[in-house]
């Protein structure tokens, strides 16, 4: 390259040749003039080829340049695709983790009924997928319609402690009223909204409502991400919304579920659980008193003559007095462990957990009073009825279930032959016809 200015210089030794060829014209000799005329060709083939060389190395350095431009560009390129490559990656890593996840979900939603599993797969979710560092479900209290967390994650104690919500206050009080999901993206496009932020009890990002049959039961929140989001939570938000639409199915299904077994339970007459769940929970009992050493008792009673009263009275009025004997055992107040249970026609069986022999003939005696102390307002007037009963307890009496019942029911024939209107607590005796 650095001999490029050679180019000019031949050009002047070949126009000295030609005009000493011009000048020198016929004088000189015919082999002077062809060296002259084969030294300006050769200057002008030189100066030609140089000129021609110049070009080529000037396009070789624009091609150098252009690779090294290209180059840079493929390696930019390839950098973006790397980039793009590996944001795929994870995108397909965080969808299998949901689909995982959303299978857990729909397995346990076909086969379980325990709608609280199913919360904190939710919440697992809201944290590994919508990227919620804190979030919660609430649940709105069907009976006195409180809102109150059901489940929550990343939560420290003082949150825990200090966690409310009501009704028509803040963000969460606002979706449970008007029924729509909120989120602080578009709620900016809102002046109205601010106030409503401000007000919050909990802050809400997200806040999505729990709809079933048009009501809402709860309210998936999430209050904060683990990463400050650069642009755009239209995504989580429609996660975040389809997530709910899951925990709202999944609280119809346990509340139908709960209500289909209360009515497999209870009995359609007296409205006390039916012989089949009161011997499901004397085997639990039992189990419960033997593992942890404990005592329980039985009483078994039976309404007085209550043939007879049929008889008179006829059996429609002979049905009201069993419902309302029933209710008069429910209102009796005892302890809410307590099993009420009807073990057939006009006879009911109580399970008293943790209770001996002195302390279930208390209650035998506190609830033949209750119901000697009733009357019962019919078409024939105020009518009564008593009830006989007996009383037997594990592990004293029995430690078998079958032979405590029959311990209790031979203690109840002692009471109707006592005189009825008594309680009989077993004896031994009664152990010896059981066998
Ligand atoms: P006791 O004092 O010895 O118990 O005499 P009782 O007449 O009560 O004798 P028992 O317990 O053998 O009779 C039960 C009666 O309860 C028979 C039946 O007419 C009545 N009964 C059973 N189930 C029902 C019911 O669902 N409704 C009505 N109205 N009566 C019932
Ligand atoms: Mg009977
Ligand atoms: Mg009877």
């Amino acid at each position: 390259m650095k001999d490029l200015w050679k180019a000019p210089a031949l050009g002047l030794v070949a126009a000295v040749c030609a005009a000493a060829v011009i000048f020198l014209g016929e004088t000189a000799p015919t082999a002077i003039k062809a060296v002259l005329a084969a030294s300006v060709s050769l200057v002008a083939v030189s100066g030609v080829a140089l000129s021609f060389l110049k070009k080529a190395a000037t396009s070789a350095e624009e091609v150098a340049d252009t690779a090294r431009q290209e180059k840079g560009r493929i390696e930019r390129d390839f950098q973006k695709v790397k980039a793009t490559s590996e944001e795929l990656k994870k995108r397909v890593m965080e969808v299998s983790t949901l689909m995982a996840s959303l299978k857990s979900i729909a397995r346990a939603i076909g086969q379980s009924l325990e709608y609280k599993k199913i919360l904190s797969f939710v919440m697992d979710i809201a944290h590994r997928n919508i990227g919620a560092k804190k979030c919660s479900l609430w649940v709105v209290d069907a009976a006195s319609r409180e809102i109150r967390v059901e489940e929550a994650y990343g939560w420290t104690d003082a949150d825990k402690a200090s966690a409310r919500a009501e009704w028509g206050k803040g963000v969460i009080g606002y979706v449970l009223d008007k029924k729509i999901p909120y989120d602080c993206e578009s709620s900016k496009r809102d002046p109205a909204m601010m106030s409503v932020t401000r007000d919050s009890l909990i802050p809400s990002v997200i806040c999505a409502p729990l709809i079933v049959g048009g009501e809402v039961v709860g309210i998936l929140n999430i209050e904060e991400f683990s990463d400050a989001k650069k642009s755009g939570i239209q995504d989580e938000v429609g996660l975040a919304n389809f997530l709910a639409g899951l925990v709202a199915m999944s609280i119809k299904n346990s509340r139908l579920f709960e209500q289909a077994q209360d009515k497999a339970n209870t009995d359609g007459l007296t409205r006390l659980f039916t012989h089949r769940y009161f011997q499901e929970q004397l085997d639990q009992e039992i189990r419960r008193s033997e593992r942890y050493g404990d005592c329980f008792s039985l009483i078994l009673t039976d309404i007085d003559h209550f043939k007879k009263f049929n008889d008179t009275y006829g059996h429609q009025i002979g049905d009201l007095v069993l419902r309302e004997t029933a209710g008069c055992f429910k209102s009796a107040g005892l302890h809410k462990d307590v099993t009420l249970a009807r073990y057939g026609g006009e006879e009911f069986i109580v399970i008293l957990p943790h209770t001996n022999k002195d302390e279930a003939f208390k209650v035998a005696e506190h609830l033949r009073k209750s119901v000697e102390s009733r009357a019962y307002d019919t078409d024939s007037g105020k009518l009564k009825v008593n009830i006989s009963l007996g009383v037997s307890t594990f592990p004293d009496d029995a430690q078998q279930k079958s032979v405590l019942i029959e311990m209790a029911d031979h203690a109840l024939y002692r009471a109707k032959k006592g005189g009825r209107n008594q309680v009989q607590l077993a004896i031994p005796e009664d152990r010896q016809q059981s066998s």
